[in-house]
């Protein structure tokens, strides 16, 4: 059997979502598939307002602007994460002051936060790794208390609640992907969404390259003129249209991925009680939306000798993130505070297949493969 890490999956009715589009003549951004989609994420979270962006980066890059980020300006954020929840802050002159994770989780320990947080400190972006809930009462409070932005970088946590509320409803501002490793995908994309009402007016301009075309097109102004700086982060409708039909199958695609989630947990559950792995652990504030599976093995050997097992049987599994404060680019510039669980994440976890797509046969396949390792 030959099992891939992922396949991004397609409902079906993608295609002629895009044939409508290229039929209406509106193939540029902010059309009717983008108002759809705005108005889908808006009424289902309760998010004030929603852009779509072309992608989750793109949209933490308007966090940053939004926010005004300059240079010596210090945001804090977890390690533990990939590129693109650091390169936004970095590009407009941030420092970036990183935290340790939990030590039951990936998640930033927002306990670690308060004796970081310096008078140049202008944000705090959490990430939602998996799509499990950071600790957000505190966060949102540690805000409050100290009068810095909070941002999430909800990537993987669309579909995902904490105390019963949608991630991506807590910061004043959060970035969605849609690109094909997530569980809605267009490709590309992504979404941002302003829940701090006095950032929606200036969001507008700069997404739309730093002009009030917005506005003009809903005939508020009667001309549209340079206003800010901006870029071009609106997506085309084609990627809309795309989404649009994903969005459609939004609750066929989590409950299949919650059933794949629970199976390999029931299955590799008893085996992770005698041996040297640990299964993700979901705090009770939150909840769990299926965005993937992984294993914490024991040491960073056990960690590649099960890769390569796995990779014998034709299984792709992988390791994911290499800590940000320890990369080629971001070493020298940090503070030298050691962060052991981020350490432990790099080196130990280890992501198993996970697409809509997986089989039960594959997945016992692969919890076998699993169990026949420890045997050896
Ligand atoms: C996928 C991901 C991103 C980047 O999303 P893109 O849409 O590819 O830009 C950022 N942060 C996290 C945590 C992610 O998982």
């Amino acid at each position: 059997m030959k099992i891939p890490f992922n396949k991004p999956h397609i409902c079906g009715g993608e295609l002629g979502n895009i044939q409508k589009v290229l039929e209406g003549g509106h193939l540029a951004g902010n059309g009717p598939f983008t108002k759809k989609c705005h108005q889908f994420f808006e009424d289902k979270y309760g998010f004030k307002k929603v852009l779509m962006t072309t992608s989750c980066t793109d949209a933490l890059e308007m966090c940053a602007i939004l926010v005004n980020i300059e240079p010596g300006d210090e945001v804090i954020m977890p390690s533990f994460t990939f590129v693109s929840t650091a390169n936004p802050f970095v590009l407009r002159g941030a420092k970036v002051v990183f935290v340790d994770s939990e030590d039951s989780n990936p998640n930033l320990d927002v306990g670690k936060i308060e004796s970081l947080i310096s008078s140049n400190t202008k944000a705090i972006v959490c990430v939602h790794y998996a799509g499990v809930a950071c600790e957000m009462d505190e966060l949102q409070s540690l805000a409050r208390k100290h009068n810095l932005f909070l941002i999430e970088d909800a990537a993987q946590g669309l579909e995902s609640f904490y105390k019963g509320k949608p991630l991506g409803s807590f910061g004043d501002l959060a970035a969605f992907s849609f690109h094909q490793s997530k569980n809605i995908i267009a490709g590309e994309g992504g979404l941002l969404s302003i829940n701090n009402e006095k950032l929606i007016p200036r969001a507008e301009i700069i997404w739309e390259k730093g002009t009030n075309r917005a506005a003009f097109f809903r005939g508020e102004v009667s001309k549209y003129n340079w206003q800010d700086v901006g870029s071009s982060f609106l997506p085309s409708e084609l990627i809309s249209a795309f989404l649009w039909t994903q969005l459609e199958n939004l609750n066929i695609i989590q409950k299949k991925r919650i059933n794949i989630w629970e199976l390999y947990r029931n299955e590799l559950n008893e085996l992770a009680e005698n041996h040297p792995i640990e299964l993700p652990f979901i705090p009770d504030y939150a909840t769990n939306n299926a965005h993937m599976f992984y294993l914490v093995c024991e040491s960073l050997e056990l960690r590649t000798a099960m890769i390569q097992h796995l990779k014998s049987k034709g299984i792709s599994a992988f390791f994911h993130y290499l800590s940000l404060h320890e990369s080629p680019f971001y070493q020298d510039k940090h503070d030298g505070r050691e962060l052991p669980n981020t350490i432990k994440y790099t080196d130990q976890l280890v992501r198993l297949p996970f697409y809509f797509d997986l089989k039960k046969e594959e997945v016992l396949y692969v919890c076998q493969a699993i169990k026949d390792f420890f045997k050896t």
